[in-house]
This record gives C-alpha cells, structure tokens and sequence, in this order.
C-alpha cells in the first residue's frame, strides 16, 4: 500500500470538492493548481443548482444528487453559503409546463413585464462559485490537506511503467498514491501525457457582470431572452452564449447589450453598469457526459462533468468513496472513461 499522497490536479469547483471530501474522510491530499482557486471555468459561472423537472434520466438524477449533497456541503462546511432562491423560468428554451398564476410578478417584483404564464422551481439555488471553492478548499486545509498554487503540472509521472503515480512540477516530481485529473480544459492535455485520450469539446461562454443595487433580483430568473441572478453585494450576473467574439472590444458591446436588456427588464436597474464581460470556456468531453473514475491506466483518476457546479458535490463525495476504499459508486458507472 503506497504512504504517498493522492495528488488532485486542479483547484476548480471539481478538484477542491474532491479534494474537501478526501481530507475529510482522512486522507494524505495535496492540490495543485497552476493558478489561484477557481481561476478556470469555475470564476465564469453562473452557479445555478439545479434540474429540469421531471427529468427522470440518470443524468438528472445525478443532478438531483448534486443537489442533495450541497444542502449537506452546506451544513458541514464553514462559511459555504447556498442560497435555495428557486427560479423563476418561462418560455420555450427553460419551461415548457407554465401556469398562469400571476405569482411571476410576485416572485419578481421588479420586472418590468412579469410574464402571463410562468413556472417557479422551488427546489433550485445558486453559490458563488469562486467563494464555494475557496471555502471547501479552507475546510480542506483543516483537514490537514496540502495546496501548492501557482504551480502547473508538466506531466503525469509513471515511474514503474503504465502506472501513473505522480506529477511532474517543472523540475520537481511529486509521488503519489492515485493522480486525480479535475483540471478542467486542461486535462487532456495532461492525460496524453500519460498515453491515455480523453477528447474534449470547446464550448465557451460569456459572463456578463453588472454592478447594481442589491435585491433588484430575488432568485434565478431565465427565459427565451435572458438568464439573471443577483448576488448579495449586487453584482448581477447574466451568463449569454458565445458568437465568435474574439476582442475585448467585442465583449464590451455584448457587456453593453446585456446591461441595455437588463435595464428595460426590472424596475430600478437605470443605475446598473458593466463591471466585465468575459468568456470561460466550459469544461465538457466530446460525448457531453461526465467522464468520471480510474482510468484504465491504473493510478490515475478522472473527473471532468458538466455542468460542473451542480455536480461537484456528488461527484466529490462518489470519487473521494472510490479512490480510498476500491468502490464503485453506483451513480458514477455509466459515466466512466471507456
Ligand atoms: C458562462 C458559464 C456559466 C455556467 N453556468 C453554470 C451553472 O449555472 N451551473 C453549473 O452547474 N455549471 C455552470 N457552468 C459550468 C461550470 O462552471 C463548470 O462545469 C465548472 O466550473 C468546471 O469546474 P472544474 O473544476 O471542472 O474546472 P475549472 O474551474 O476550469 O478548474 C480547472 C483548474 O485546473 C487548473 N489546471 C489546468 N491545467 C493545469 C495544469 N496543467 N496544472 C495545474 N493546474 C491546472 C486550472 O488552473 C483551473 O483552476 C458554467 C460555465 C460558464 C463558462
């Protein structure tokens, strides 16, 4: 049995949840990131908690997980803040079951126009992404969990053949029991180097951030238009698909848009101002399900989900259970590598 340390690459939401989870059931961890935490996709997001009713499908029940084990992250976790707002949805894209209760407008009463027929998800949230993952990483470290930021991995080490156990840090090498891969569009690069193909999709998209006066924005608001939250300082966030834009002066104009539909949709947003606009670029394999679990080369495990705020939780409480004690989770199994 190996005394070295499981090595968790990458301090987004995914590597810091497994890495909480790994310290927390009293594991030897180290993680590693080649930035500051929640540098990556992670400080793109919007945080929305959350799935499309009756979606029965395992990929909603894993969603429905993930919900699950952040109301219990929440609990357990100092300072991790989820705020189970609900979302208030509407339109063809995010609803098709509206009613026409009139509780729109009082759900929201800010909105300039509340719509005729509306559906309200009581069980759905949002966390700051950033805030979350610094603080699973915090409760990490009282775990007695190790971090070394700044510090990009090289190369996955495998020392005795095809087993990966360690990582190569510019000119210094780390043992390790198991590699964990939670580095976001980084981890293919990563895995080649240890032979093993891990195909990836870009799929970016835009955060656009207003500063405006808090409570403009009870919950989650998304329609065929727009998708909106509101944080507690009043940051607004409205996150918007990606056309090409390749300048900062073409993000600016859709910072400059977003803010112009904003305005014109809630009552008292005349004051709101762009703070950034800026593209993240989600972490999703070619197939668009997670790819979760050992790989087939032994040592080195695999986490990489989309979308990867709602499925940290679960997915950090499942991988933790398999790399320390061999079990397979049940809800990780169609989701493996091969
Ligand atoms: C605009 C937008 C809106 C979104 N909205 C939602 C939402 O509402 N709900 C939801 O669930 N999901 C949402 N997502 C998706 C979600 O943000 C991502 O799935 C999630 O943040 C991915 O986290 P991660 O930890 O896997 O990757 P990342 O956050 O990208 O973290 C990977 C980390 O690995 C590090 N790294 C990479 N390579 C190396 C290396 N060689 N050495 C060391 N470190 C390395 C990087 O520095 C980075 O910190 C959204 C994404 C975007 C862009």
């Amino acid at each position: 049995m190996s005394t070295h340390p499981v090595i968790v690459i990458g301090a987004g939401i995914m590597g810091a949840s497994i890495t909480y989870h790994l310290a927390a059931r009293g594991a030897d961890v180290t993680l590693v990131d080649a930035g500051l935490p929640g540098s990556g996709a992670t400080r793109h997001s919007f945080g929305w908690i959350g799935r499309m009713p009756g979606d029965f499908s395992p990929a909603g029940d894993l969603r429905a997980l993930g919900r699950h084990h952040w109301e219990r992250l929440a609990r357990e976790v100092p300072g991790l803040e989820v705020h189970w707002s609900g979302a208030l949805v509407w339109g063809e894209h995010f609803s098709s079951v509206g009613t026409g209760d009139g509780q729109a407008a009082v759900r929201e009463p800010n909105l300039t126009s509340a719509p005729a027929r509306s559906e309200f998800r009581p069980d759905d949230g949002w966390l700051n992404p950033v805030r979350a993952t610094e603080k699973l990483i915090s409760a990490a470290q009282e775990n007695g969990a190790s971090v070394r930021f700044g510090t990009p991995v090289t190369r996955l080490v495998s020392s005795r053949g095809d087993t990966v156990d360690g990582v190569e840090l510019g000119s210094e090498t780390l043992d390790a029991s198991t590699v964990v891969v939670a580095a976001g569009i980084g981890s293919t690069a990563l895995c080649a180097t240890a032979g093993r193909s891990l195909p990836m999709i870009s799929s970016p998209a835009i955060m656009v951030r207003l500063g405006a006066s808090p409570g403009l924005v009870r919950g989650i608001v998304a329609n065929d238009m727009f998708e909106a939250r509101q944080d507690v300082d009043g940051t607004v966030l409205i996150p918007l698909d990606y056309n090409t834009e390749s300048s900062m002066e073409d993000l600016m104009q859709v910072g400059m848009d977003a803010r112009r539909l904003f305005v014109k949709s809630f009552k008292g947003a005349q004051e709101a101002a762009v703070l950034s606009a800026e593209i993240g670029w989600r972490p999703m394999a070619a197939d668009g399900e997670p790819k979760v679990g050992y790989s087939e080369t032994p040592g080195l495990y695999i986490a990489v989900a989309h979308p990867g705020i709602t499925l940290a939780s679960v997915i950090g409480d499942a991988a933790a259970e398999e790399i320390l004690t061999q079990a397979t989770r049940d809800e990780l199994a169609i989701y493996r590598l091969n």
